[in-house]
């Protein structure tokens, strides 16, 4: 059985409590990966590329991760 917790829901479908236990994540808009780490060399390298490249990066965006992983791979170099 699950806990129910504070809100009367479990935790795994409550998504207050998910939020809360989910670590903020960051990515830019076109990336495919997401970072725990904002200064992740990999994620730097990547938008150091798109430069290069003759792009332009998209901004750095920031979110919980249970929301950001639906659409979005792991970082393999700064997992937490
Ligand atoms: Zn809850
Ligand atoms: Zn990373």
């Amino acid at each position: 059985m699950n806990k129910e917790c504070i809100h009367g829901l479990t935790e795994t479908t409550c998504s207050i409590c998910k939020a809360k236990s989910s670590p903020t994540v960051f990515f830019s808009a076109g990336g495919m990966r997401y970072h725990f780490d904002r200064n992740c060399r990999t994620f730097l390298e990547g938008r150091k590329k798109v430069v290069d490249g003759g792009g332009v990066n998209a901004p750095v965006e920031s979110g919980p991760e249970h929301l950001v992983k639906i659409d979005r791979d792991r970082c393999h170099n700064c997992r937490a």
